[in-house]
């Protein structure tokens, strides 16, 4: 909000927060201007001079630091922010804005896969053991992920269950490999107490060559997705590639 000052205030009513510098000021200079003053008055003005001098030396440092902390604190908050307006607050991994947002970036410089899965018959998982043990076999689904992805690709959370891996550059028939691997570490993972039970995914992938738009690559990973579902779970299916538009 921008101050304002009262209608029939002018400036001269603002106080004045270096009144006893102006008034050493003032002096020094009238002794500085006149041509009869001895030394004694020299050696005084002087004295009070460097007093207020080192004195606004050490609040200048002392404001200097405050600023230079108070601009740390937020470069911190902005990063936070940032970091929270793109990633998914359970798993860390991004969020459903920040794919969409890397998917079109990676396809506007080159080919891309994108790898959409959905964990199998989750439902049950939460009506069986409860939404937190959900929860956590979601963030062990996205460990899982992780190990095999490494930095090959970029894991996001688009829905509740449903995860996409990007993978800039890569052809087809690597991406069908990892996303094979994907699937098996899914399947062997033993998940902690209560879940007693195996756990797995489906997988759909869209091979994308460039300048491909992202509902496009994203609609041919989820029909996939659905071949894989209705082909009994558990299983990996594909798109062809299409032409750039
Ligand atoms: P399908 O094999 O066909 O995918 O069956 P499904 O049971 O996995 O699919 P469905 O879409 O019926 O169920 C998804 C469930 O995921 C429903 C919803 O309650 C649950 N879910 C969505 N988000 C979360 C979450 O953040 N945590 C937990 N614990 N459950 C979630
Ligand atoms: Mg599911
Ligand atoms: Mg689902």
């Amino acid at each position: 909000m921008v101050p304002t000052f009262p209608a029939n205030a002018s400036l001269s009513d603002a106080p004045d927060l270096f009144k006893s510098e102006s008034h050493a000021l003032e002096k020094a200079r009238l002794i500085h201007a006149s041509a009869d003053t001895d030394a004694q008055q020299c050696h005084q003005a002087l004295g009070e001079l460097i007093g207020h001098y080192e004195r606004l030396m050490r609040e200048t440092r002392r404001l200097i630091g405050r600023s230079d902390r108070a601009e740390r604190e937020m470069q911190a908050l902005t990063q936070e922010l940032q970091y929270r307006a793109t990633h998914d607050a359970l798993t860390n991994v991004l969020n459903r804005s920040a794919v969409i947002e890397r998917t079109v970036k990676a396809l506007r410089a080159d080919r891309a896969v994108m790898i959409l899965l959905d964990i199998d018959d989750f439902k049950k998982i939460n009506d069986d053991f409860g939404h937190p043990v959900g929860d956590a076999v979601i963030r062990g689904i996205v460990d899982c992920l992780r190990q095999i992805v490494g930095d090959q690709g970029v894991i996001g959370r688009v829905g509740g269950e449903e995860f996409t891996v990007l993978l800039p550059g890569q052809d087809l028939d690597d991406a069908l490999h990892l996303a094979e691997k994907m699937r098996e570490a899914i399947g062997n993972h033993a998940f902690a107490a209560p879940v007693n039970r195996r756990i797995t995914a489906s997988f759909g992938l869209s091979s994308n060559a460039v300048r491909t738009d992202f509902d496009t690559a994203y609609g041919l990973a989820d029909a996939a997705l659905y071949e894989a579902k209705r082909g009994g779970r558990n299983r990996v299916e594909f798109a062809a590639a299409q032409k750039p538009c």
